[in-house]
């Protein structure tokens, strides 16, 4: 068995096919002062052919996956547009007398080096970009042909040493069993696209593996456990391929749960939300059944763009989900970029703690003319149906009031203009620092309500990076700080009539599920693939349990005490259940 990172769940069962590297040797060739006006042409020449062919990529990609996957190639022709990249190319073929491709070569293994070295996981994926896009030039200037992915075999199981979402946009779904690959995270452009395609994929497999797996080997992949089996016996096939019915036949079964109310067998209501990114999530959020959206997070809107959206192009978006919630309330998070979320576009200052620097709500009220665009889009698209506005990483009343009053501002504007909105819009701010537990009070005298965003407040409670691997192991949701942090929090708003959710990663974890019930919050938002699990549950799990088990809690020392006693309360529900 080989451990790797689930990046994408289920599981395949197939040949492999192992995709040969789409590296090329460049051999050296100099050039005189009179090619240089040639080489430059050249080099502009693969520009436009490549750019032509990653539009065609784009938009037969675009019919499989959806506009917002395909988006990132619009960062491909960027990176070909980038002065920066041209510059380069240009002064190797001057400075150093080489042909275009050479220059090319060097300065996409220039760049790569570059971005690889940074210590972080989002310059990482550029680097891949980079590599992606610059071999797609160098692949014209060559004149060689791409290596295709078979589509007249049996569907197999991908193995590549790194896959470019080039690489991936030609990938048929149904040729395609499952993927591995040696490197990558599960953030990465490529992984959101298996996700989005429903494939399973398993990434960061050891790098020595690539020698040993050949094409046509059998192999075994479970994208929920990021485990890879070469050449399994038959006894182990048999078992996962019983594993993979019953993981068709519980899906199949939580399907029944979609009309069901969220309620629990003594009557609490709770509403299950789904988070979002893109449309493509929306669609999948409300084939879930999922009582609206309770986080929207707008960022995406403005990645892999090379320039902010207008005005109009957020209003169409905005517009467009909250129609499809045909009345169902949607939770729109003005910009979070910064930390690990950057824009191509907009240089962020170096920072050595950009986790606790220049992001989110701090950059909005800095560059007001920026939130003010995106406020005025939002309230514009209040007019179409039920939309609650929320501040990101809030952790002082002044960050509220100045948030308010820019909302002020641009209402007055839109009013003067004649443009309709919803004059009541609620506004809510995300719990995620703990300055902002503190003073919940406070906060809840200048807000409708609250949205307590566990994956932030953990890292900042516990003084964890949620990003670094190293220390992942003390990355503890269910630390006793914890659960005191989320005890105040709803106090505070209950006492003040503001409305809670929660919609970090905790609030679809089930064996949280009688925290939530015991604290009585109003709304649980979550990835749209945990919502049919969620809800399961909340049939079966009663309040007046919870409260009960909720006070045992608190006697506990340590996290993992926390989570026996969640766990054995969720098998006695189970036995209870399986009892009548
Ligand atoms: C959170 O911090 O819990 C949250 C939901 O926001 P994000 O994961 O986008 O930082
Ligand atoms: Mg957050």
């Amino acid at each position: 068995m080989i451990r790797g990172i689930g990046a994408s769940t289920g599981i395949a069962i197939g040949k492999s096919f192992v995709l040969p590297n789409w590296e090329w040797e460049v051999p050296e060739q100099k050039i005189d002062v009179a090619d240089f006006a040639r080489e430059f042409e050249r080099v502009y020449e693969g520009i436009r052919t490549s750019k032509d062919e990653i539009q065609q990529i784009k938009a037969e990609l675009c019919e499989v996956v959806g506009a917002d996957e395909s988006q990132i190639f619009d960062a491909h022709i960027a990176i070909l547009d980038d002065p920066v990249f041209m510059n380069e190319i240009q002064g190797i073929i001057r400075r150093q007398y080489k042909a275009a491709e050479v220059a090319v070569k060097e300065a996409i293994d220039h760049f790569v080096t570059m971005f690889d070295l940074l210590d972080d996981e989002y310059m990482k994926e550029r680097a891949l970009d980079i590599k992606d896009v610059g071999n797609r030039l160098l692949k014209h200037l060559l004149g060689v042909p791409e290596i295709k992915l078979p589509t007249d075999t049996q569907p197999f199981i991908l193995i590549a040493k790194e896959l470019s979402p080039s690489q991936l946009a030609h990938i048929n779904p149904d040729h395609v069993l499952g993927i591995v690959t040696l490197a990558g995270s599960t953030t990465s452009h490529s992984s959101i696209m298996a996700r989005a395609l429903g494939i399973p994929l398993v990434v960061g497999i050891e790098p020595n593996l690539e020698d040993e797996i050949t094409t046509g080997q059998i192999l075994i992949i479970d994208g929920s456990e990021g485990i890879l089996y070469l050449n399994p016996d038959d006894g182990l096939i048999a078992k996962y391929e019983a594993l993979q019915i019953k993981q068709a036949e519980a899906k199949k079964h939580l399907q029944h749960f979609i009309h069901h109310h969220s309620v629990t067998p003594d009557g609490k209501s709770l509403r299950l939300a789904a988070n979002i990114s893109s449309m493509k999530e929306l669609d999948i959020a409300l084939s879930s059944g999922a009582d609206g959206v309770g986080l929207f997070r707008t960022e995406f809107l403005y990645m892999d763009r090379n320039r902010f959206p207008l005005e109009e192009e957020q209003l169409e978006v905005y517009r467009s989900v909250v129609e499809k919630l045909a009345g169902e309330p949607l939770v729109i998070r003005t910009l979070d970029v910064g930390g690990d979320k950057q824009l191509d576009y907009f240089e962020l200052p170096e920072e050595d703690n950009p986790f606790l620097g220049y992001r989110a709500i701090r950059i909005s009220l800095d560059k007001t003319e920026l939130f003010k665009t995106q406020l005025r889009a939002i309230l514009r698209a209040s007019a179409f149906g039920k939309i609650k506005l929320m501040y990101p990483l809030i952790s002082s009343v002044e960050e509220v009031r100045a948030a308010n009053r820019l909302l002020q501002e641009a209402k007055q504007e839109l009013e003067s203009e004649g443009i309709a909105f919803d004059g009541g819009i609620k506004t809510g701010i995300m719990i995620e620092v703990p300055a902002a537990v503190m003073i919940a009070d406070l906060l809840a005298q200048e807000v409708d309500f609250f949205s307590i965003g566990t994956n932030d407040l953990v890292q900042f409670t516990l003084a964890v990076d949620r990003m670094n691997e190293e220390i992942a192991h003390l990355y503890e949701p269910f630390h006793p700080a914890l659960l005191r942090m989320l005890g105040n929090t709803v106090k505070a708003a209950k006492a003040h009539g503001v409305t809670v959710g929660v919609c970090g990663e905790l609030a679809g974890d089930l064996r949280a599920l009688p925290i939530w019930l015991s604290l009585d919050v109003d709304e649980l938002s979550m990835s749209a693939h945990s919502i049919l699990h969620v809800k399961k549950r909340l049939l079966c799990t009663r309040q007046d349990d919870s409260v009960s088990v909720f006070k045992e809690l608190q006697r506990c020392r340590t996290g993992t005490e926390i989570k026996e006693m969640l766990q054995s309360y969720m098998l006695s529900v189970d036995e209870q259940t399986a009892n009548g």
